[in-house]
């Protein structure tokens, strides 16, 4: 069992992961004299994407002590309440859904909405969109801030969109001021002990970093995890098809912004729209197997209404993750250790939740426990994703025809699919899985509902007295009235600014 901390730390790779690796394990292992270093290449650069985040990057800077104040006017950064989903579903009235950031004012209406659903699922007609249930829904689509004012008595979770480049800016400069060694370099080989550890880091220039303990920090080219510890790769091509985003950005409007992702569902894939203080960050995500690079460009800019020469750029994602994340003296984070298509922004949070259980598992000496979680973990958060496409309710294109007849699905998620079809109850199906820490049994209702996947209408049958009557007027009550706590997204940011 490890009990002491490492003595040195090398950290390879300045990106969003590695700087928020080194800021976490600084907080816990310093104390304890550990001594940290970084090293990323100045020529290699970030890969300067990943604009969203989920309610735990929060905590993480409150964890640190930094107010968002200190950050947040830094970063560009604005509120998010959640994600909007357009175009999935062209089943009528299902255009459109709010996937919340779950939260716990919600208790007060996701039974309400949960019976709702089940009720249509067995085939009566009775309201069943997600949208009118939620606060978080209703506190972004009336351009306020998720920011639960002192008189408010609940905690309302929120995430944030932010400039990515800017973001790991500010989290070097908060870790260097508190004594994290920033060292540019650029790694050519690494060398190993007899015993397949990790020895040292060796730079172009002939410098070497010899540490106790590395994290391969260094992007989707795992140099450490993949290129000298070896460990093997599992792609999840066959149910994630995207393999390739397009990525521009656009002016901000004067006014009309929501604190909410969109994510609007394109002919190969879908288009995000994240909004800044100072612009909207635009990107494609798509499959190279449906649509070319120039194609996906030129769907991007009509979308967007821009000149076919508006400039863009072009990256690749390589979606998988490593075997295990905990290999020898290396700990592999962020793109380094995997990757799943951003639709639901969580590559941070798995970061997050890597070094915070890596940290655990250090002190009780559990390597297997915290690789076999972390696995769990990706392919929990996997299967919500795969969801999305195999339940979306569109077939005008070859993608999409695929995707929703895509039966490369685990057990798991076969048993979260059949529960809802067959109008079981959803909730305990998750509960019994043990899978709603990846996604609470609001997120996969609010999917399921949002993009209509019910009986069609003219099977729907009336109520009748075995269901009880839902006062919808009383949930609107409910909803509007706590949303109007909240003040405007725009005076939020400009609070912000000045407290800054
Ligand atoms: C299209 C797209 C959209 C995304 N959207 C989201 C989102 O909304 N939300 C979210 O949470 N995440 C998102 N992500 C993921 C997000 O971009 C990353 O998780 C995040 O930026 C962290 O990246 P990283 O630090 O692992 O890698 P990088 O930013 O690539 O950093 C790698 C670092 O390693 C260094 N390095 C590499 N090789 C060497 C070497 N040989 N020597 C020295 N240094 C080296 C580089 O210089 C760099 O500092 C998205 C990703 C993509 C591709």
């Amino acid at each position: 069992m490890n009990t002491a901390p490492p003595r040195t730390v090398c950290i390879l790779g300045g990106g969003t992961a590695g700087w928020m690796t080194a800021n976490l394990i600084h907080r816990r292992w310093a104390e304890h004299g550990t001594k940290i270093s970084l090293i990323e290449s100045s020529a290699i650069g970030i890969i300067g994407v990943g604009e969203g985040s989920t309610p735990q990057l929060k905590a993480f800077f409150d964890d640190l002590g930094i107010s968002e104040s200190e950050w947040m006017p830094r970063c560009n950064a604005t509120y998010k309440a959640g994600i909007e989903f357009a175009g999935w579903s062209d089943r009528p009235g299902y255009e459109r859904y709010f996937h919340p950031f779950p939260t716990f004012v919600d208790h007060f209406t996701q039974s309400k909405f949960f019976y709702a659903a089940h009720a249509r699922r067995a085939g009566r007609n009775v309201p069943a969109h997600p949208d009118p249930f939620f606060v978080p829904t209703r506190i972004a689509r009336e351009g306020r801030a998720p920011v639960a004012p002192p008189n408010f008595p609940f905690l309302v979770s929120y995430g944030y969109h932010f400039d990515a480049h800017l973001i790991g800016a500010c989290l070097r400069d908060f870790g260097t001021a508190r004594g994290i060694d920033h060292i540019d370099a650029k790694i050519a080989s690494i060398e190993l002990d007899d015993q397949g550890n990790v020895k040292a880091l060796v730079a172009e220039d002939g410098r070497r970093f010899e540490a106790d303990f590395f994290v391969d920090a260094s992007g989707f080219r795992a140099a450490i995890i993949e290129g000298a510890l070896k460990e093997p790769h599992r792609p999840f091509g066959e149910n994630l098809f995207n393999d390739r985003a397009v990525v521009t950005p656009t002016p901000r409007p004067e006014s009309g912004v929501q604190a909410c992702t969109q994510s609007i569902a394109k002919s190969a894939g879908w288009i995000w729209n994240i909004p800044l203080t100072n612009r909207i960050g635009n990107g494609y995500v798509y499959s190279s197997r449906y649509i070319d690079p120039d194609d996906a460009a030129a769907e991007l800019r009509v979308h967007l209404g821009l000149g076919e020469d508006a400039e863009v750029r072009h990256l690749q994602m390589k979606c998988g993750r490593i075997d295990r994340s905990w290999v020898k003296n290396c700990l592999a984070v962020g793109l380094a250790q995997g990757f799943l298509e951003p639709l639901e922004a969580t590559a941070l949070h798995i970061v997050l939740a890597t070094v915070g259980s890596f940290l655990d598992a250090w002190d009780k000496g559990e390597r297997d426990q915290f690789n076999a979680a972390i696995s769990r973990r990706y392919e929990g958060i996997r299967d919500y994703l795969v969801c999305h496409y195999r339940t979306a309710q569109r077939k005008d294109t070859d993608y999409w025809r695929d995707a929703t007849t895509n039966n490369n699905l685990s057990d798991s998620l076969k048993g979260v699919i059949n529960s809802w079809f067959r109008a079981q109850n959803l909730e305990e199906e998750v509960n019994s899985q043990d899978i709603a820490g990846y996604y609470s049994p609001i997120s996969w209702h609010c999917m399921l509902a949002g993009y209509g996947n019910f009986p069609p209408p003219d099977l729907l049958k009336p109520p009748g007295p075995d269901i009880t009557p839902l006062d919808m007027a009383e949930v609107e009550r409910f909803v509007s009235g706590c949303a109007m706590n909240f003040p405007p997204l725009e005076e939020a940011l400009e609070r912000l600014k000045e407290a800054a």
